[in-house]
């Protein structure tokens, strides 16, 4: 499509700080989720005249532990300044967030994240992380801005606590901007800052160009999942501009997911339109080195250490035990509990990798409900029949399916007699039959060893997948080998 184009791609995520009780400013709740329209406010989240808002200490504590857990440079004062702009999801006509000049500064500079690009480690610089108050949720009955007739606004979601991080623009393509969102939300949930899984917990404005050219921001980019498909899509259509001859103009794009296209949604404001000012009504805060290094300590186990734990504590490939932990905290602390219970990490990483994150994403669960499905009793007791015996690798990939999308005990499965077949009179007569019903693939594999597959794969067929490949591979090869095989093994 647009190979060897040069890009230059920077991220702005908005998280939100979901481990809060209450929202930014005011002690309206922060879980503002299902609640019906308009009734999680109050004056100070509705920007009423008048209406004072008081800092949520606990969202500064949140925020210096992603700062920290980045690398970043933390400020010795908290300043908030007052971004303005019209729009109608932001009663106030301005933003409570934080600004780099004027006055102002970011609770945080600087920093950086690891990825792992092409099995080598890349360095993902961050610029700043702000705090910043959430605004409504904007409503397009029809789902789509284009074509609605009119808009709903919800005030639920106003004033809740974001963290808001900018990258500097050193993603290099649509994948490692992919990479570097799981990794940093892999890091947010093992700080217990925020629930991705929550809808619009983490959201992602991407700024893309290419080529030197202008570059173009796309706003809010519904998941993470998106990010990667949004990217691809806007470096194509600039691909396509500049070689026919034309300019890439600067501007603010939507993405549209149902259409899978980005859309034009207004020229891009310039910094000075926002006429940010340090907001009067929250007075600076200093941010002491106690309290930066009592957070400091209480920071937990993050990805990088964990990975490399799981290497070193459990033999892991460095490739497993980065699946297991950047994909979900949930799945490295099942990983972990599993273990406990029965050992067999090789097995457990392995099956969770290789059988189960391919079901959860085929039937479309998260890794939560897979988990609930396939627990660590059932785990275990995969592990136990795979030992005894009872379970060929091959029919514990059956297992794990049946597990995941019905909801099954193996026990179940194991008392119906689904289990695998090492009685060797019964294989051998199986595999007489295949003999006879089979002359010319016999002859075949008499010349060519790889023809034996189709063979093995006949007795499989005959015994629905439960006769004991390697077995059954042995029995097949004698009998060659008595019929006069050219190729004895
Ligand atoms: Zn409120």
């Amino acid at each position: 499509m647009s190979e060897g184009v040069k890009v230059k791609i920077g991220l702005e995520i908005h998280v939100q700080i979901t481990s809060l009780k209450t929202k930014l400013f005011c002690s309206c709740p922060s879980d503002y989720r299902g609640k019906p329209p308009n009734t999680n406010v109050c004056p100070v989240c509705l920007g009423l005249p008048g209406a004072l808002p008081v800092v949520n200490k606990q969202a500064i504590h949140e925020a210096l532990k992603v700062a920290l857990a980045l690398n970043s440079q933390v400020s010795k004062l908290l300043v908030f300044t007052r971004k303005h702009y019209f729009y109608p999801d932001l009663p106030k006509n301005y933003q409570i967030s934080q600004y780099d000049g004027v006055g102002s500064l970011p609770i945080a500079k600087g920093g950086y994240v690891k990825i792992e690009s092409n099995s080598s480690i890349k360095v993902v610089r961050i610029r700043r992380i702000n705090i910043e108050e959430d605004p409504g949720r904007i409503i397009y009955p029809t789902g789509s801005m284009a074509t609605s007739p009119y808009t709903l606004i919800d005030y639920n979601r106003s004033g809740v606590a974001l963290l808001e991080i900018v990258t500097e623009p050193d993603i290099e393509s649509p994948r490692e901007a992919r990479m570097f969102i799981d990794k940093l939300t892999s890091i947010l949930e093992h700080l217990g800052v925020t629930n991705p899984d929550l809808e619009g917990a983490i959201r992602v404005d991407a700024n893309v160009s290419i080529e030197g050219a202008e570059r173009v921001e796309i706003k809010n980019i519904g998941s993470p999942k998106e990010v990667e498909k949004a990217l691809l899509y806007e470096i194509a259509r600039q691909a396509a501009i500049i070689k026919s001859g034309g300019r890439v103009s600067r501007e603010t794009r939507h993405w549209d997911k149902t259409r899978g296209i980005t859309i034009s949604s207004r020229a891009k404001e310039l910094e000075e339109d926002y006429r940010y000012f340090p907001d009067p009504d929250l007075p600076p805060i200093p941010i002491t080195e106690e309290l930066i290094e009592k957070v400091r300590k209480s920071l937990p186990e993050l990805p990088d250490d964990r990975i490399s734990r799981f290497m070193k504590e459990y033999k892991l490939s460095r490739y497993l035990a980065h699946v297991i932990v950047i994909r979900s905290k949930a799945l490295a602390d099942a990983f972990e509990n599993i273990v406990r219970k029965c050992n067999n990490a090789d097995i457990i990483a392995s099956i969770l990798v290789n059988e189960f994150l391919r079901w959860v994403d085929e039937l479309d669960l998260t890794v939560e409900e897979g988990l609930r499905r396939l627990t660590a009793d059932r785990m275990c007791k995969l592990v136990k029949y795979l030992k005894e015996k009872k379970l060929s690798s091959k029919l514990l990939k059956d297992y794990i399916k049946r597990i995941i999308s019905e909801n099954i005990d193996p026990d179940d499965l194991i008392t119906k007699g689904y289990t695998s077949i090492m009685d060797l009179d019964y294989l051998s007569k199986v595999v007489e039959e295949v003999f006879k019903e089979n002359p010319k693939a016999v002859e075949d594999a008499k010349r060519n060893p790889k023809a034996i597959n189709y063979l093995v794969g006949q007795v499989m067929k005959k015994t629905k997948g439960r006769a004991d490949p390697q077995i059954t591979y042995e029995l097949i090869t004698r009998r060659l080998r008595e019929n006069g095989s050219q190729h004895p093994k």
